[in-house]
C-alpha cells in the first residue's frame, strides 16, 4: 500500500541542539535526518522526505529565511506532500506561525514544533512533539485548518499560540480560547471545527522596518518621537491594560498616526483591547480619535508581523478588515 507523502524541514531551535563538549551550553548541531532517526515508527505512517534548512536559534530568523522556507513548503505541496512539518526553536515560535499563516495558501496542514529539553536532557520532549506533529500534518481532519503549533500533547492555532513559559515543558498556551486539539492516544482530536481563514499575497518588498515598542511606567518619548525619521513604516504600540498609553506618548501617537500606520495591543499577554470603555486621554477612545487603530485580540508580536505583510503587498489601508475584537 502507497503511503501519504509527508514533508518535513529542520531550522534548528533546541531539538536540534546539543553540547559539543560537556562544559559548554547546546548549540543547534543535530541535522533534520538525525531527528527523524529518533521516531523510527514515523516510517509504517508515511513516506517521509526530510531537509534541514537551517540550524539556528529561533531569536536568529528573520522574514527573508521564512519566505524561502515558505516556498520550499509550497513546493512540497505540489510535489504531492499531504502535509508539511517545521521544527524550529520555540522562543519564536509564536510569531514564525503566525508568518506562515498569513500566507499559506493550502487545504493541507503547515504543522511547527520544537522541544523545550534538547537532545541529551533527561525526558528531551523532541521526538515525542515531532511524532505529533507528523500524526497532526498526517490526518485529513487538519485540512483547511492553516498553520497550527503541536507542542506537549496540544494543538494550538497559529493565531492564538503564544509561548508563556520561558523553559516548562507546558510552554505553550492559547489564552482565552485554549488548544484548538489534543493528541489522546495515538488519535488527533479537535475540540472546534475549522474557522475562515484570510490569506494575504506574498509581499512584494521586505525592506519595510516595523517599530515594536512596549509603553511602561514614567517611559520618555524620544524613540517615538523619531519613529518616522528614522524611516519606520508603521508602528506596534504594546500598551497597557485594554490598549492604554500616557498623555506623553498619546500626543506623539497623533502626529506618527498622520504619516503611518499605528496599533496599539495590550502588553497583558491575554485578552482584547477595548474600543468605548476608557475616555481619558491615552485611553483607547482617545487613540481612536488620534489616529491608531486597536488590534483586538491580536498579541503586539503578531500584530507587528501582520502590520510587516501589509505593507510589504501595499495593502496597509485593510489593517482594520484584519484585527478581530470578537
Ligand atoms: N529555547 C529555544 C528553543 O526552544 C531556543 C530557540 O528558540 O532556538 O528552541
Amino acid at each position: 500500500m502507497d503511503l501519504p507523502k509527508l514533508a518535513i524541514a529542520a531550522l534548528g531551535g533546541t531539538v536540534s541542539m546539543q553540547a559539543r563538549h560537556a562544559s559548554e551550553g547546546v548549540i543547534p548541531t543535530v541535522s533534520g535526518e538525525t531527528l527523524l532517526a529518533s521516531i523510527p515508527e514515523l516510517t509504517l505512517l508515511a513516506e517521509v522526505s526530510i531537509e534541514t534548512l537551517g540550524l539556528l536559534p529561533s531569536a536568529s530568523l528573520d522574514f527573508g529565511f521564512l519566505l524561502n522556507v515558505l516556498s520550499w513548503a509550497n513546493f512540497q505541496i505540489k510535489q504531492g506532500a499531504i502535509g508539511v512539518v517545521i521544527t524550529q526553536g520555540t522562543d519564536t515560535l509564536e510569531e514564525t506561525a503566525t508568518f506562515f499563516d498569513y500566507l499559506w495558501d493550502h487545504d493541507a496542514p503547515l504543522i511547527l514544533t520544537g522541544a523545550m529539553r534538547s537532545a541529551v536532557q533527561a525526558g528531551a520532549d523532541g521526538p515525542a512533539n515531532l511524532l505529533d506533529a507528523c500524526r497532526v500534518a498526517l490526518a485529513s481532519s487538519s485540512r483547511q485548518r492553516g498553520v497550527q503549533v503541536v507542542m506537549n500533547g496540544q494543538i494550538h492555532s497559529a493565531s492564538a499560540v503564544r509561548k508563556t513559559d520561558s523553559l516548562a515543558l507546558q510552554a505553550f498556551s492559547s489564552p482565552i480560547v485554549g488548544p484548538v486539539g489534543l493528541l489522546v492516544e495515538d488519535s488527533v482530536r479537535y475540540l472546534r471545527p475549522p474557522v475562515p481563514r484570510n490569506v494575504l499575497p506574498l509581499p512584494v518588498q521586505t525592506t519595510q522596518r516595523i517599530a515594536l515598542l512596549e509603553a511602561s511606567l514614567s517611559a520618555d518619548s524620544l524613540l517615538l518621537e523619531n519613529i518616522v525619521g528614522l524611516g519606520y513604516a508603521g508602528l506596534v504600540i504594546a500598551g497597557f491594560g485594554a490598549g492604554h498609553v500616557s498623555v506623553n506618548w498619546a500626543e506623539r501617537i497623533e502626529t506618527i498616526a498622520q504619516k503611518i500606520p499605528v496599533i496599539v495591543a495590550t502588553r497583558t499577554g491575554s485578552g482584547a483591547t477595548a474600543r468605548s470603555t476608557y475616555g481619558f486621554d491615552g485611553g483607547e477612545i482617545d487613540l481612536t480619535r488620534k489616529g491608531a487603530l486597536m488590534a483586538g485580540f491580536l498579541c503586539p508580536r503578531k500584530a507587528r508581523i501582520l502590520l510587516w505583510l501589509l505593507v510589504g503587498c501595499h495593502r496597509q489601508d485593510e489593517l482594520a478588515k484584519h484585527v478581530s475584537h470578537t
